[in-house]
């Protein structure tokens, strides 16, 4: 077991949090003079919660996390975010993370000077879990999994991941953004075992927000605590706090919109695999298809001719060729496929 503490940069440990207006006087019904607001134009005058202890009351009824296990930000981003600023040192500390993943890990690190060290997954795209704790040293801070994974769409195994989470002398961050869509269960119920384990999930996927821009993350109280210290004191708003509130109700909506994503994405993976052009499909547990095509650039080309915009992959390690497809409407997935069939026709006219 890692302690928190010791993990924490020294300026972090010793940081005193700005103590804003609405930490200090918490009620609802008074006179505020307080925070030098506007006392016009309801309801915007007002500074949010800064901890969205009434949200949170909600997500953690939801998720079956305790509110002070949770940590809500612009984004699952903003957490990305924190945790490296709350634990590794610019310059010195390093990152461990899987390859190819999410993005944002490395952009992160890279913007505050972490070093971020890769381990390729596995050709069945599972994480090498000895080489992943090889590459850790002293140093060695985080460490950022992704499951099911972006780009390549699949479950990471539930005993790699915790067998990481035992062995790795750090936090491991387990990027749950997909969760909604998979067949797998949350990690989230081994949290009270593992006081190191952050699991990040979303609203901008299966809830269909990511406008609002709200991304949760469950960890230890130790550890959300530091979050919510470093954190801009106001970071979730109130029109984001509001709406998400109203959301919340529509948890049956919420898994409508899922299933009829999951029978689009079978349907779509099987239409596709039938065709000409493309090569292979991943197995996927998320939103979006890996569909690797003979000439993914032309493809791709071809389909935003068609104004059908879909993400180019095939630069990816281990993804060469393919390119990511997010599961649309059965109208947009069929626009998606006449363009494909077209695209086919032309191919074999010679065109
Ligand atoms: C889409 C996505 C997110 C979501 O990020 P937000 O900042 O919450 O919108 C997080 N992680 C992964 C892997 C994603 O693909």
């Amino acid at each position: 077991m890692t302690d928190i503490q010791f993990l924490l940069r020294k300026n972090i440990r010793s940081l005193i949090p700005y103590s804003s207006a609405r930490n200090e006087y918490k009620g609802s019904e008074a006179v505020f003079m307080d925070a030098n607001e506007s006392p016009y134009n309801d309801p915007y005058n007002r500074y949010p919660d800064p901890l969205q202890v009434q949200l949170k009351k909600r997500i953690s009824v939801v998720k079956d996390v305790p509110s002070e296990n949770i940590f809500l930000g612009n984004g699952s981003d903003e957490a990305i975010d924190l945790l490296i600023r709350a634990f590794c040192n610019p310059g010195t500390d390093n990152i461990i993370a899987i390859r190819p993943t999410y993005g944002m890990y490395k952009v992160c690190a890279d913007i505050n000077q972490v070093e971020y060290r890769e381990s390729y997954l596995t050709r069945e795209f599972q994480p090498d879990v000895d080489e992943m704790l090889g590459l850790a040293d002293d140093a060695s801070k985080l460490m950022f999994l992704c499951s099911p994974n972006n780009p390549t769409s699949n479950n990471l195994n539930r005993n790699s991941l915790l067998a990481l989470v035992k062995n790795f002398k750090g936090l491991v961050i387990v990027d749950e953004a997909y969760a909604d869509f998979s067949s797998a269960v949350s990690l989230s119920a081994e949290l009270p075992l593992h006081p190191n384990l952050v699991i990040l999930q979303t609203f901008s996927k299966a809830w269909g927000m990511a406008g609002i821009r709200l991304g949760m993350a469950f960890s230890s109280s130790q550890i959300i605590r530091v979050m919510n210290h470093i954190k801009y004191p106001y970071n979730v708003n109130i029109l984001t706090q509001r709406t998400a509130l109203e959301q919340l109700k529509n948890t049956e909506e919420k898994n409508k919109w899922v299933t009829l994503i999951l029978q689009q994405r079978e349907r779509l993976a099987a239409i596709l695999s039938g065709m000409q052009l493309v090569q292979h499909i991943m197995p996927s547990d998320a939103n979006f298809l890996m569909v690797k095509f003979n000439e993914p650039k032309k493809v791709f080309d071809y389909l935003i001719s068609n104004k059908i915009i879909v993400r180019d992959r095939s630069k990816v390690p281990l993804c060469e060729g393919y390119l990511r497809i997010t599961i649309g409407t059965s109208e947009e997935n069929n626009m998606l496929v006449s363009a494909l069939q077209e695209f086919e026709k032309k191919k074999n006219k010679g065109w």
